[in-house]
């Protein structure tokens, strides 16, 4: 690969970090792993026209492509510290390609730096334009938040709010600008384009959540995820669902329920607690900023059930969560 690209990239992501003993340039790096932690690893691969839209701006996929992963280590209580990256780049003129990367890298470090993250090595390739990220973390031994924890009877809580990300795909399926519909539109589109990894949650959610998940795929999805790994099912209560007032601004209530359910990209955590401690928790994540809403429990009967506000169980239809029929 041009050397040239890979110095561009070097440069704009440069994070001292005493642990890396040998960063971007040689045919591995070298890292020294602290003495009583154990090391979290995760890889996602974003696919144009799969994970993203075409026209994304290179920016938005650099912060994406690493807030996906850091969104993995948050699920588990870990803390970021090194990444590889691997980009796939369509054919192009050297200066798109050189565009290409200034955006990627600036959208990258904007989100790396807050965090002290180092980009430690990765490969360039040729192809249909595709990133894979993979970050390391560490968290002390027996602390990292797995799927399979919870017990019956504990709360379900989400933090942030949910459907936004895919509100605003849709908004941008239709053609919307984000200059329009009072602002949003804008933040609507930048909640799928640009989600906060909830780090600081995670980590305050160690030795508290029972399990914990981030919310990819969707809600009933990934909370299902929970329940499966738990021998468990959940109930949730639909009204209680944490929606931003853009999204309700924006769409209807049966559209922002479905989106909140069913709607993938929004990176928040979906954890479960044991009663007793939920007031705490609550409390420890407003300070975050991020917030924690109950949303439902965990029961013994496998599966993820939702409930309207009558108390009328919801079924997944082609249209999206309605009753079920008389
Ligand atoms: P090799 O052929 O030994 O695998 P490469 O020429 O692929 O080495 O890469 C040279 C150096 O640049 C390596 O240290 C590699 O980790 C780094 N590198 C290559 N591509 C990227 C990238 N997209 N982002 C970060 N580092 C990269
Ligand atoms: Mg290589």
């Amino acid at each position: 690969m041009e050397f040239r690209l890979i110095d561009r990239i070097r440069e704009r992501t440069a994070q001292g970090r005493e642990d890396v003993k040998l960063g971007i340039g040689d045919d591995a790096a070298l890292v020294a792993p602290p003495a009583g932690q154990e090391i979290a690893i995760a890889i996602d691969t974003m696919v144009e026209g799969v994970h993203f839209p075409r026209g994304t701006a290179p920016a938005d996929l650099g912060w994406k492509s690493l807030a996906v992963n850091l969104s993995d280590l948050a699920a588990m209580g870990a803390s970021p510290a090194w990444a590889l990256l691997a980009l796939t780049l369509p054919s192009a003129s050297s200066e798109g390609i050189e565009q290409f990367i200034d955006g990627f890298a600036e959208g990258f470090a904007q989100l790396a730096q807050p965090h002290r993250l180092a980009l430690i090595g990765g490969d360039t390739t040729r192809g249909t334009l595709t990133v894979s990220v993979a970050v390391h973390g560490f968290v002390p031994p027996g602390q990292a938040l797995a799927r399979g924890g919870a017990r019956s009877g504990d709360v379900v809580l989400v933090t942030g709010t949910l459907g936004d990300a895919a509100a605003g795909l849709q908004l941008l399926q239709r053609g919307a600008r984000v200059d329009e519909g009072d602002g949003r539109a804008a933040f609507l589109i930048e909640r799928l384009h640009r989600p906060t990894p909830r780090l600081a949650a995670g980590l305050a959610l160690r030795g508290r959540a029972t399990a914990c998940i981030d919310i990819s795929d969707g809600l009933v999805a990934d909370l299902g995820h929970v329940c499966a790994a738990s021998g468990l099912g959940a109930e949730i209560d639909a009204p209680l669902l944490p929606r931003s007032s853009m999204l309700l601004g924006a769409f209807d209530e049966a559209a922002a329920r479905d989106f909140a359910l069913s709607g993938g990209d929004d990176y928040e955590l979906c954890f479960t607690v044991p009663a007793a401690r939920v007031a705490d928790v609550q409390t420890d994540l407003a300070r975050l900023g991020c917030g924690a809403t109950r949303i439902g429990r965990m029961v013994d009967t496998p599966g993820v059930r939702v409930r309207d506000e009558h108390g009328r169980w919801l079924e997944i239809t082609r249209h999206g969560w309605d009753h079920f029929a008389p």
